[in-house]
């Protein structure tokens, strides 16, 4: 097998297949590998409806083969480390490959080490994570008999920013149609000061989290879940502002010392902590320090490395400041494929630029959706050929 492409990609996840394919089909001359170690492709979007018990988890894997674009070598392996000084990555079995363009995509990683007690907390039957697996989650809701069902996220980046909340209405509808609902306290505690960033759908979520009864918890960061009891612990990053808001405290949460909340549960869905892969972390391409430490650094309107300029990311593994998604891949795969192509014959960047596009289908209950669309600085983006017939901003069946 050659060791030298013209392009090879890192990941054939979202990302690295929807770049391979838009490559091949604009030069199909084109000398390109992918270097992926799984043998199976996940459509992970469609786990939010695994954990409803609206779809079946096993539609939603390929075998990776059947998805690699003809023409395409895959190189089915690890990579270790970057070496681009050299034009040159390692990997765990097929030694040094090297490259004139890399495209890097291997999507982000779950840190179940991130917070105390939450790799023995997935192991005990009332705590799942749509992240880690789907089908648990479905079968934690159809256990649930009553009491607190506790929804949170971490204070980390994570990948589909509105996951946490979709599967929490969807288990109050579950739970409604059960009969279990009136027993249940339904609460959504977030690092964040807001359920949703951009305004227009915050709105409608609000909305939505009223008419439903749901506890939200703003400024609740999860570090610990002690599982034995049945609690998880928050620390409260808004403590200067006064008491911690109980609402007649029917969630039965304590304050523990000035800034630790305890809350008991009878369920717990949680999104883990997420980075970058240890590979990326440690390499060359990673933000040494600051808030996007350990992430890929690439210019977020070009995708390209600020150092290394036949390097290009993309997908959840890059530090640009919008939503980590599928839908965000589907405007930055052109702009990678654009510069690649561009630079291939003039040495330039082409004038392909990513504004931030991302969007969250947030499914408000079985049926019912708002589709929020947005681009960097938390600016509304709905697509205008969709917003002639409805307003995507409110809950609708057709979406
Ligand atoms: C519960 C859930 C709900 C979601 N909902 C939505 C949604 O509604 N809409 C939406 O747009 N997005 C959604 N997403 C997010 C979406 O799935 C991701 O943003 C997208 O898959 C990211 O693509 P990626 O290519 O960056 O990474 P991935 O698709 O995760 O692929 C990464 C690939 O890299 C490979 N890889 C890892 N390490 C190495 C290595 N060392 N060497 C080589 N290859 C490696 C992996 O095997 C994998 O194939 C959701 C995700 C989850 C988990």
């Amino acid at each position: 097998m050659s060791k030298h492409h013209d392009v090879l990609i890192v990941g054939a996840g979202t990302g690295g297949i929807m770049t391979a394919a838009q490559l091949k089909c604009k030069k199909p001359s084109l000398n390109l590998a992918i270097v992926d170690p799984s043998k199976d492709h996940y459509y992970q979007p469609a786990w939010t409806l695994v954990g409803a018990g609206a779809f079946d988890f096993k539609a939603t894997r390929r075998d990776m083969a059947s998805v690699i674009p003809q023409g395409v070598t895959w190189i089915q392996d690890f990579v270790t480390t970057f070496d681009p000084d050299n034009n040159a990555l390692n990997t765990k079995s097929s030694g040094t490959l090297t490259y004139d363009y890399l495209v890097v995509s291997p999507g982000l990683q779950m840190d179940l080490d991130g917070i105390e007690g939450l790799r023995e907390a997935l192991d005990t039957p009332e705590v799942c994570s749509n992240y880690v697996d789907p089908e648990k989650t479905w079968r934690v809701l159809q256990n649930f008999k009553g009491g607190n069902a506790v929804f949170t996220q971490p204070a980390t980046p994570i990948k589909c920013g509105g996951a946490p909340q979709k599967i929490m209405y969807l288990a109050d509808d579950a739970f409604l149609k059960a009969g279990v609902r009136d027993n249940a306290e339904v609460v959504f505690a977030t690092p964040g000061s807001v359920i949703f960033g951009v305004k227009d759908f915050a709105k409608t979520l609000m909305q939505v989290i009223n008419r439903k009864g749901i506890h939200l918890k703003t400024f609740y960061n999860p570090i610990k879940i002690d599982s034995a009891k049945k609690e998880i612990h928050f620390a409260w990053t808004q403590s200067d502002t006064g008491g911690v808001v109980t609402e007649g405290n029917a969630v039965r949460e304590k304050l523990e010392g000035e800034t630790t909340v305890v809350m008991p549960y009878d369920m717990l869905h949680l999104a883990p902590p997420q980075s970058a892969p240890d590979f990326v972390k440690q390499s060359p391409f990673a933000h040494q320090e600051g808030p996007s430490k350990g992430w890929m650094e690439v210019d977020k309107n070009t995708l390209q490395h600020p150092r290394y300029a036949n390097v290009f990311g993309l997908g959840d593994v890059v530090a640009v400041p919008t939503a980590k998604t599928g839908a965000a891949i589907r405007k930055q795969a052109p702009v990678v494929v654009e510069n690649v192509l561009t630079m291939m014959k003039s040495s330039q960047l082409s004038q392909a630029r990513y504004e931030g596009y991302s969007s969250c289908p947030l499914v408000t209950g079985y049926g019912k959706m708002v589709l929020a669309e947005f681009k960097y600085d938390n600016v509304r983006d709905s697509d205008p050929f969709l917003s002639k017939f409805v307003d995507t901003a409110k809950e609708t069946w057709s979406m």
